[in-house]
């Protein structure tokens, strides 16, 4: 017997009238106290863990439909990434939860019990991006249940098919009363960002996130930003080009480069650049030996609009098309392209590319490529460099980014334990592992003074006498 594939939902807007109810009833679920329970918070988490177990065809099928994602690649970077973190959540919620005491309180203030609870920050507005549409708007939602928030997903709109099994998935598994997808574009998101949050947790371009920056500072509302790329790689004369090639390839290729920690221009020593391209392209043939085109493994550029901005920055670009370079609209294909560029004015450089095209840049020396990159952004959300083990240091003593990764492209972000995150531009705050509990969670610091100590508190009441200044 076949099994048959269910069928794909429709995505559909959500009603703007029914936008406030939503939030309405977030909010009252959480002020009704139903999610403080550790082992209300670890059946929602299993429940989610199971919604992905149980629709891994029908997110299999929405991931290949949005960006052509293969079957192998999502079930990596969708499927088992959030079944792993729900587990993994789950494992630790008890401990993550317990209130902390310091070790360090002064033996006069212990008696009392100064402690720290780990509290629900409250109702939570998760927004996403559409390249990884699972894991962008579940990493966050299993730090929102683990830490005990209520929270609405609002996907992006670019990948509807992902958005709308996202939406049967949530609606199926989790408490409705908690837990709620919205659906929609500008109007539904500038809707929600109209309503009470207690933290908003985005993920997108910088250019959105000055929007909904501006919007949480009406209400000081906490945020988290997890924001754009244009990040640096390097490549120094002690490199391995074969190595260089085929980890940055690698980084390109995976969800056909809209990947927000890819790296976007390559400051390469101009003594490697003929090594780096002939390994580029051998390494082209091998992760396709049919050409990237007909691989079932490439994937393909989420829309037209996109597509047309990725050839219109190739077109803008003055520099020679050194390996690849094709592209067909009606497919959505672009094939992994490097491009050799002579400075940092060009567009490829300047601009986030967010998609297969890798421009290569000849530096001098090391020094050069580190005032490069750091010219070009000097707070991306990853830096990637290969070279000897001082070079490495060099280059983490004098760069700045949210993540790094010495010797490969962007792998510091695939570890689920590792807190990811930007800095300045690239964004604030981080998610995974423990950090997804942590960035939904308010710090209470707490105490409680005994009866019995009014004794020794009777100093702090005036009046101030003599005989109480000596004490
Ligand atoms: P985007 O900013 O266009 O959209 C993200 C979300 O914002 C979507 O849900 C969209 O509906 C909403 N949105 C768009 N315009 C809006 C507006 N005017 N007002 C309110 N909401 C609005 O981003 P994208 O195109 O989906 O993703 C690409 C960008 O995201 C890239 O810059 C990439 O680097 C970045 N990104 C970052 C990370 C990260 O973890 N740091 C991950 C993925 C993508």
């Amino acid at each position: 017997m076949t099994a048959t594939m269910p069928e794909m939902p429709a995505f559909e807007h959500t009603p703007m009238d029914d936008i406030a109810p939503t939030c309405a009833t977030s909010r009252a679920t959480f002020l009704a106290h139903k999610t403080r329970p550790l082992a209300f918070r670890m059946q929602q988490l299993r429940r989610l863990y199971w919604a992905f177990k149980d629709n891994e065809a029908l997110i299999t099928e929405a991931c290949r439909r949005d960006l052509g994602k293969s079957t192998f690649e999502t079930y990596l970077v969708e499927i088992s990434w959030c079944m792993n973190d729900c587990v993994w959540m789950a494992n630790n919620l008890p401990r993550f939860a317990k209130d902390e005491t310091p070790s360090d309180i002064p033996f006069t203030n212990k008696f009392v019990g100064p402690r720290i609870r780990k509290e629900p920050l409250g109702t939570a507005l998760i927004i996403g991006a559409y390249n990884f549409p699972f894991q962008l708007t579940v990493g966050p939602l299993i730090g929102a249940i683990a830490a005990g928030c209520t929270a609405v997903i609002k996907p992006s709109e670019s990948a509807p098919h992902a958005a709308a099994v996202l939406q049967k998935l949530v609606a199926a598994a989790l408490d409705p009363t908690c837990y709620t997808v919205v659906q929609g574009a500008i109007p539904e998101t500038t809707a929600l960002l109209a309503q009470k949050w207690d933290t908003i947790f985005y993920t997108g371009s910088e250019a959105v996130a000055r929007i909904i920056a501006k919007k949480a500072a009406e209400t000081l509302t906490p945020l988290t930003l997890e924001l754009g790329g244009r990040n640096p790689a390097i490549i120094t004369k002690h490199a391995d080009p074969k190595l260089a090639a085929r980890r940055l390839l690698w980084a390109k290729t995976l969800n056909a480069g809209q990947v927000c920690v890819s790296q976007n221009c390559t400051f390469i020593d101009r003594t490697m650049v003929p090594a780096f391209v002939r390994e580029m392209k051998a390494a082209l043939a091998d992760f396709y030996p049919d050409g990237a085109r007909n691989s079932p493994d490439y994937g393909r550029i989420v829309n037209r609009k996109q597509f047309q901005r990725l050839k219109k920055m190739l077109d803008a670009s003055s520099g020679t098309i050194v390996v690849g370079g094709t592209m067909d609209e009606a497919d959505l294909f672009i094939e992994p392209t490097v491009v050799q560029v002579s400075d940092i004015g060009d567009s490829l450089v300047t601009d986030e590319s967010f998609g297969p095209l890798m421009p290569i840049l000849p530096v001098s020396d090391l020094d050069e490529a580190i005032k490069l990159a750091n010219e070009t952004h000097d707070t991306p959300l990853g830096t990637y460099a290969f070279g000897n083990k001082q070079e490495l240091q060099q280059v983490l003593d004098q760069t700045r980014s949210g993540g790094a990764s010495m010797n490969d492209g962007f792998f510091h972000a695939s570890i689920p334990t590792l807190a990811f995150g930007g800095v300045g531009s690239s964004g604030q705050g981080a998610y995974r592992g423990k950090a997804s509990f942590d960035v939904f969670t308010h710090r209470r610091s707490v105490t409680t003074t005994p009866a019995w100590l009014e004794g020794l508190m009777d100093v702090r009441y005036p009046p101030y006498t003599l005989k109480k200044q000596k004490k």
